[in-house]
């Protein structure tokens, strides 16, 4: 196993790799198809600022994608003009918070218009939050919060780029559940809640779409990823046990995953370019399990 402080500060400093490696030439066929199919297709993707989010957007900007950002944080235009310079491909920012429904209907129906002149394609839900504690303890406010950010915001955004996807005959819905939309962990009760809800959703909107041409919405259920979410997690095991980060991160990894191995944010955009193909029009309401085994246990 790669040292977890290296993965980290990998993660934290360098763009995700490129897909597809100009010096690696596996399978130009796909490679030439996919680009062909995701060109100029309009992905939202919601907190992408950092994490996950921001590498599945950085994929699928490789396949020619023009992509609209949304989260919070620094140095966002900063993302803007280098994601745009080393893609060549429009790229915008939106910084609806997704906790307000008005907001993310503007970002939708207006912003993203008017800035692209068409409507959403491929939308990625992404943003969430984690909270732990036991429930006896776990603050009321937090509880909601969680459950409108990682679940309700899906609902909504769904809602309001629907009527287009059915109009233009191509629509991919992924919702960034987890492996705690299939199984739960103690003192993660609005999370647990909140990616089981993601779960049923995803199955409710694909049988709702099942007969319109060429739109799938399946849901995505990543292990640990080490993003700035996890590495909390890890900061919190280390501190509790007196540990270092990297010592408590391989605590955190042996205690649920076979793999031993965080899932890198390159594999998930890798996934989502996928389930965004031709070839995945009929892979449609599945939560799609990308874990290192652990639910395999
Ligand atoms: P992260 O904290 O790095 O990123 C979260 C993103 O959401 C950021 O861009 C942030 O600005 C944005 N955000 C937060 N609150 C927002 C709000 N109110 N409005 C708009 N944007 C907001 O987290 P991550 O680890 O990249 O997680 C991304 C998704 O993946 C989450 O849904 C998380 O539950 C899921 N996930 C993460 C892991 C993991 O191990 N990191 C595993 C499984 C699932």
């Amino acid at each position: 196993m790669k040292s977890i402080v290296k993965q980290f500060l990998l993660y934290r400093y360098h763009r995700p790799r490129r897909l597809f490696s100009t010096n690696i030439v596996t399978d130009v066929t796909t490679t030439n198809n996919l680009t062909k199919t995701l060109a100029n297709k309009v992905a939202l993707v919601t907190g992408s600022t950092s994490g996950i989010g921001l590498g599945i957007a950085e994929a699928l900007a490789e396949n020619g994608c023009s992509i609209c950002l949304n989260g919070f944080g620094e140095n966002i235009d900063e993302i803007v003009t280098s994601m745009e310079k080393k893609y060549n491909v429009p790229v915008m920012y939106n910084g609806a918070n997704m906790l307000n429904r008005h907001e993310i209907k503007d970002m939708i129906e207006n912003d993203i218009k008017s800035t692209f002149g068409t409507s959403v394609d491929i939308l990625v839900n992404n943003c969430g939050m984690q909270h732990v504690s036991p429930i006896e303890s776990f603050d009321e406010d937090i509880f909601e919060k969680v459950i409108q950010l990682n679940l309700t915001s899906n609902f909504y955004t769904t809602k309001y780029v629907l009527n287009d996807m059915r109009e233009k005959e191509y629509g991919r819905i992924i919702n960034i559940a987890s492996t705690h939309g299939k199984v739960a962990s103690v003192n993660k009760s609005a999370y647990v809640a909140s990616k089981h809800g993601v779960v049923g959703l995803t199955k409710t909107i694909a049988l709702e779409t099942a007969k319109d041409t060429n739109i799938t919405c399946n849901a995505i259920c990543p292990g640990f990823v080490l993003t700035p979410l996890v590495a909390a997690q890890i900061d919190v095991i280390a501190d509790n046990k007196n540990i270092t980060f990297e010592e408590a991160g391989k605590d955190l990894l042996s205690e649920k995953v076979p793999s031993e191995n965080f899932v890198t944010v390159e594999q998930l955009g890798g996934l989502c370019s996928f389930l965004c193909s031709d070839n995945a029009e009929q892979l449609t309401g599945q939560d799609i399990a990308v874990d290192g085994g652990w639910t395999s246990v």
